[in-house]
C-alpha cells in the first residue's frame, strides 16, 4: 500500500536556530503494535485517539519494565527496588514539569486522570466558596467539567453560570467576559472541546478571569496530546490532563496547581503519604506534591506517562502539531464533498477531531458498519450531552486523530462512509 505521506512526507521548517527533527507519520506507525493487526479482514484504522491513544512500544516496555524488574512501592522502602521505582517515578515527574512548562515539579500532582483532577480542585479549592459566589464554565464542557461544579454549587450554595457556545460552536472572549462579575471566583474551561475539536482561547481567557479576579481551570485532555502547552504562557492556575490520550497508560493523569494555591488548600484525601505527622488529636500534612497524593499511586502508570512524554519530545511536537492539522483539513475537505453528511463544529480554530452526522443513518449505524470495514470512531454524545443539545443531535459520528493518523485513514474511512450511505440507500 503506498501511503501519501510515503510520497509527500510532511516536513517541519527548521528556524535559522534550530534545525528540527523531521516527523514521519509513516515511521512513527511502527511504533505501535496495534496497528499491525486486521479488523473484520481489512488493516485497522483507527480513528478514536480521542477516547484514547494507542501506547508505542516505548511505553508498554516502561511499565513492563517496572513489574518485570523494580516491582516495588515508592517512598517507603530503603532497598534497592524500592529506591529503583522511586527514582523512575519521580522522574516521570519531572518530565511532565518539563512538558507543561512548570515552575516547579511541586505543583505537578500524579492522579488519576482529567476527571479526578478536577473533582480534586472542585472539592477542595471549591471549599471556600459560597452562596452568592460563581462558577463560570462553558457550553462546550465534558461532563467531568460540569458534574464536578454542580456538585460543589450544591453543597456550597455557589451558582453555576455557562457561557454559550456559537452555532460553529466556538466559545467567544466577549460572551465569556460578559459573565464575569465580582461574584465569580472560579472559571473552568477546556482548552479543546472533545466534542468538537474547537481551540478556546484560553490565554485571553485566562487574562480576563484574573482580572475579575477568579482562579482558572483548564481542562488539557484533548489539548496536551495536540498542541504544545505552557502554563506559564497561559498563566492559569489548574491544568489538568490525562495519559491515556497522551499515549501514555489509562488511570494516571496529571494535575498542574500554581503552588501558593495548592499550599493553602486542604487535602483531597487523607492516608499514606500525604501526612507529616499523625497522631489520634492531630495530623499535620506532608508537602506539595505529596500533600494530595494520599495512598500507594499508580507507579507504572506514571513511569509510562514519562516514557510517552520522552517519546513525543523525540519525534517533535511541532512536526507531530503540523501533520495533524494537514490531515485534519484534508478530512474536512474530504467530508465536505460528501452529500448527506454535516459537519457539527465547523470553528476556524480545530484539532484533531471531527464530528459529524449523516443524513443516512443514526450516528450508531455509522459507527458498526465502519467497523465492519475496520475503521474505528466514536459514537455517541462524547460526554457533552449539552453539546448535543445545542446543536440538537442525539448523537454524532466523530474521528479523532493521533499522530499516526494518515490521508490514507481519512481515504479507508471515505470508503466506509460511501458503503454506509449504500446500504441506506
Ligand atoms: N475532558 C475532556 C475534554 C475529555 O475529552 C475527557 C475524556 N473524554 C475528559 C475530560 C475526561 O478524561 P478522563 O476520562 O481521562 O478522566
Amino acid at each position: 500500500m503506498t501511503s501519501n505521506e510515503d510520497r509527500a512526507p510532511f516536513v517541519t521548517r527548521p528556524s535559522a536556530t534550530q534545525t528540527l527533527p523531521l516527523f514521519s507519520a509513516k515511521h512513527a506507525r511502527e511504533d505501535f503494535p496495534a496497528l499491525a493487526q486486521q479488523i473484520n479482514g481489512q488493516p485497522l484504522t483507527y480513528l478514536d485517539s480521542g477516547a484514547t491513544a494507542l501506547k508505542p512500544q516505548r511505553v508498554i516496555d516502561a511499565v513492563a519494565a517496572i513489574y518485570a524488574r523494580d516491582c516495588a512501592n515508592v517512598h517507603r522502602g530503603v532497598h534497592t527496588l524500592s529506591q529503583r521505582a522511586t527514582a523512575a517515578f519521580e522522574g516521570a515527574r519531572d518530565n511532565v514539569q518539563r512538558f507543561l512548562g512548570a515552575g516547579s515539579r511541586q505543583e505537578i500532582i500524579l492522579l488519576r486522570g482529567t476527571t479526578e483532577a478536577v473533582n480534586l480542585v472542585a472539592s477542595s479549592y471549591g471549599s471556600t466558596l459560597g452562596p452568592g459566589d460563581e462558577v463560570l464554565i462553558t457550553g462546550l464542557e465534558h461532563h467531568s467539567n460540569i458534574v464536578p461544579w454542580q456538585l460543589v454549587c450544591e453543597r456550597t450554595g455557589a451558582k453555576l453560570v455557562v457561557v454559550p457556545i456559537t452555532d460553529s460552536g466556538e466559545v467567544l472572549l466577549e460572551d465569556f467576559r460578559a459573565r464575569l462579575t465580582e461574584r465569580t471566583k472560579v472559571t473552568a474551561f477546556a482548552h479543546v472541546s472533545n466534542a468538537l475539536g474547537t481551540v478556546l482561547p484560553v490565554e485571553e481567557m485566562t487574562r480576563a478571569a484574573h482580572d475579575a479576579g477568579a482562579v482558572v481551570l483548564i481542562d488539557g485532555a484533548q489539548s496536551a496530546p495536540h498542541i504544545a502547552v505552557d502554563v506559564s504562557e497561559i498563566g492559569c492556575d489548574f491544568y489538568a490532563f490525562s495519559g491515556h490520550k497522551l499515549y501514555g497508560p489509562t488511570g494516571i493523569g496529571v494535575l498542574y496547581g500554581r503552588r501558593a494555591l495548592l499550599e493553602a488548600m486542604p487535602p483531597y484525601q487523607g492516608g499514606g503519604d500525604m501526612i507529616d505527622r499523625v497522631t489520634f488529636e492531630q495530623t499535620t500534612y506532608n508537602d506539595l506534591p505529596y500533600k494530595f497524593e494520599a495512598g500507594t499511586p499508580n507507579i507504572t502508570g506514571a513511569v509510562g506517562l514519562g516514557a510517552a512524554i520522552e517519546y513525543l519530545e523525540e519525534l517533535g511536537p511541532t512536526g507531530i502539531e503540523a501533520h495533524e492539522r494537514a490531515v485534519l483539513e484534508y478530512a474536512t475537505d474530504a467530508l465536505a464533498d460528501i452529500q448527506g453528511v454535516h459537519v457539527i463544529g465547523e470553528a476556524p480554530s480545530k484539532v484533531a477531531v471531527i464530528s459529524f452526522v449523516m443524513d443516512a443513518a443514526h450516528a450508531n449505524d455509522i459507527g458498526e458498519i465502519l467497523d465492519q470495514h475496520g475503521v474505528a470512531i466514536r459514537t455517541g454524545h462524547h460526554c457533552a450531552q449539552p453539546v448535543m443539545d445545542r446543536f440538537g443531535v442525539p448523537a454524532t459520528a466523530r474521528l479523532s486523530l493521533g499522530l499516526y493518523n494518515t490521508r490514507d485513514d481519512i481515504d479507508a474511512l471515505l470508503r466506509g462512509l460511501h458503503a454506509v450511505k449504500k446500504f441506506f440507500a
